[in-house]
């Protein structure tokens, strides 16, 4: 789940790390009470989930009440990389002696926690690893033995200010067990203070269930009603914009569904994993899902029954079909475990949108075919 600016200053906050203080507006006329309660110049943000907002225009200093409310007019409604701005963040601005940048994201490839710093920042971070490597200080940390104040050292030098932030940031991380947390631009003030001028945090959605009062934050309104609606149901569902619908048991068979739809000539409607049960409730959540997309011309059903056994899947699909009541065509490839059973069963039941194909292939070009 990404959060925020303002939800990720909060739990910086939360650590101990300095942001200015703010309120979140979601017209001109709250933007302009929130710059009157902060006093003197202040900054009005977009909160969009996508960065790059400054160069977007959605990020502009106002020098008092009357000015912020004319920028937030200015920003909101603004579309930027596809993301319309509904909801701004007004803190109080920020003088800038330098920009730098601080991060920690869990670098899959070494299993580990990784710290990265320059004093480069302000500027997008893939900028500098292209044309600046040296200048991106980068420090692993070992999630068994922790944070050390050496590591931190390593990572930004002789710079006490920042190191303090450097522990905080960590402890951010492995506590709100997060993906990533960045702070782009880390200020330095004229006075020599440091200050999250800006936050961009991830946590992992596995673990939300630990943090209910982070999870309560998601947007709903940002998010695809239909995956909103799977998400109710508990079915891993990605909304494409293809018109063949999918449905695999695992992941990894419905990513490969999804890729042989498209070697048939088709494109697919969705990304959806009944999970390793495929159970009828299960069948009967996902094909409810999928139903509700008015894209989908046909539904491609794809089960390798390894502990999933295919006549419980083929029974499951009964009972959604008599339950959903779906009118698209669904092209069944059954393999596997009890497949042979699952097989006579549908043929036996023989719903008329039913058709069952011996191979992913030719169900993939059959669904295809159906959908065009
Ligand atoms: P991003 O473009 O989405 O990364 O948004 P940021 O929050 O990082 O802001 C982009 C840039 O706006 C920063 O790098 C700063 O240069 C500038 N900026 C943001 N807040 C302030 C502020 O309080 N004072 C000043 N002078 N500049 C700011
Ligand atoms: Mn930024």
């Amino acid at each position: 789940m990404d959060l925020y600016e303002h939800q990720g200053k909060e739990l910086f906050a939360r650590f101990g790390i300095p942001v200015s203080e703010g309120r979140v507006a979601t017209t001109p006329e709250e933007a302009r009470r929130a710059a009157e309660e902060l006093g003197g110049p202040v900054v009005v943000k977009a909160q969009v989930l996508t960065g790059g907002r400054g160069k977007a225009g959605g990020i502009k200093l106002a020098d008092g009440p009357a000015d912020a409310e004319l920028k937030a007019a200015e920003i909101l409604g603004l579309d930027i990389r596809g993301h319309v701005v509904r909801r701004l963040w007004v803190e109080r601005a920020s003088d800038i002696a330098a920009e730098q940048y601080l991060s920690v994201t869990l670098d899959r490839g070494a299993k580990q926690p990784l710290l990265m710093f320059t004093t480069e920042g302000g500027v997008e971070i893939e900028q500098v690893a292209a044309e600046n490597p040296e200048a991106l200080a980068r420090v692993h940390v070992d999630p068994l033995v922790g944070y050390q104040p050496t590591l931190g050292r390593e990572l930004v030098g002789d710079r006490p200010e920042v190191l303090e932030l450097v522990e905080k940031l960590y402890r951010c991380f492995t506590e709100c067990d997060a993906t990533l947390c960045e702070i782009n631009p880390l200020i330095i003030t004229p006075a020599g203070e440091v200050r999250a001028l800006d936050a961009k945090v991830t946590i992992d959605d596995s673990a939300l269930f630990r943090h209910p009062d982070i999870a309560e934050w998601r947007d709903t309104s940002a998010a695809d009603p239909l995956e909103a609606f799977a998400r109710e149901k508990g079915v891993t569902y990605v909304k494409l914009d293809g018109d063949v619908g999918i449905l695999g048991n695992g992941a990894g068979l419905s990513m490969a569904t999804v890729d042989v739809v498209v070697v048939a000539g088709g494109r697919p409607a969705n990304f959806c994993d009944l999970g390793g049960g495929g159970s009828a409730e299960g069948v009967v959540n996902a094909l409810e899902v999928i139903a509700r997309d008015a894209q989908v011309r046909s539904i491609l059903f794809n089960i390798f029954g390894g502990i999933t056994r295919g006549d419980e899947v083929a029974r499951g699909i009964l009972v959604a079909l008599d339950q959903v009541g779906l009118e698209v065509p669904i092209v069944v490839r059954l393999d596997g475990t009890n497949a042979e059973e699952g097989r006579r069963i549908l043929a036996e039941a023989a719903p008329p949108n039913l058709q069952i194909e011996p191979t992913m292939l030719d169900a993939a070009r059959r669904a295809v075919e159906l959908a065009g």
